[in-house]
């Protein structure tokens, strides 16, 4: 298992769509490992195979620090087929580091995709997990919260990271 490292924005692998997987085999396996050993290692509770370099639609989630009966798992070619009742959300993501922001998320969701097994998945989700998957569906789409941001904050938070990168030429 190995560390990877987690792209950051403004990086333009961020931005792509990820491909369809169309076999799972050893090398698809190693990397949910290394995807859940690195999600882990930063905290975070959830992972998009695009978030360490890899054009692949592969999430791993693990939420159970937020809601105790969820568990680790990895879906392959998740797909959102419905989602229910809208709510605000304040969530930071892996790779938009120093941003906490509202976002318009769905409170309920059904989600279909493929275990690492090979096996079909369909499974109901609410509340962090509902929205923890939904933040990982999007990274597949190449949307980052910043995108669901207002044009505002966006800019606002652009100028901070501008202001960042400058001090940390200057230093
Ligand atoms: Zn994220």
């Amino acid at each position: 298992m190995a560390v990877l490292e987690i792209l950051k924005y403004p990086h333009r692998l961020l931005k792509r769509r990820s491909q369809e997987i169309e076999k799972i085999d050893e090398n698809i396996r190693q990397l949910i490992q290394d995807m859940t050993e690195t999600m882990y290692d930063a905290n975070g509770v959830g992972l998009a195979a695009c978030q360490v370099g890899v054009n692949k639609r592969i999430i791993v989630l693990d939420v159970s620090p937020m809601d105790p009966e969820q568990d680790l798992f990895a879906l392959i070619n998740p797909e959102i087929v419905s989602e229910e009742e809208e709510i605000d959300h304040e969530e930071g993501c892996l790779s938009v580091p120093d941003c906490q922001e509202t976002i318009k998320r769905k409170q309920k969701v059904r989600v279909r995709g493929i275990s690492p097994e090979g096996n079909e998945i369909e499974l109901e989700a609410h509340g962090i997990l509902a929205i923890a998957l939904q933040h990982e569906v999007d990274h597949l789409n190449g949307v980052l919260i910043l995108d669901r941001m207002s044009g505002l904050k966006r800019e606002i938070y652009r100028n901070k990271l501008r202001k960042k990168k400058q001090k940390e030429r200057e230093s």
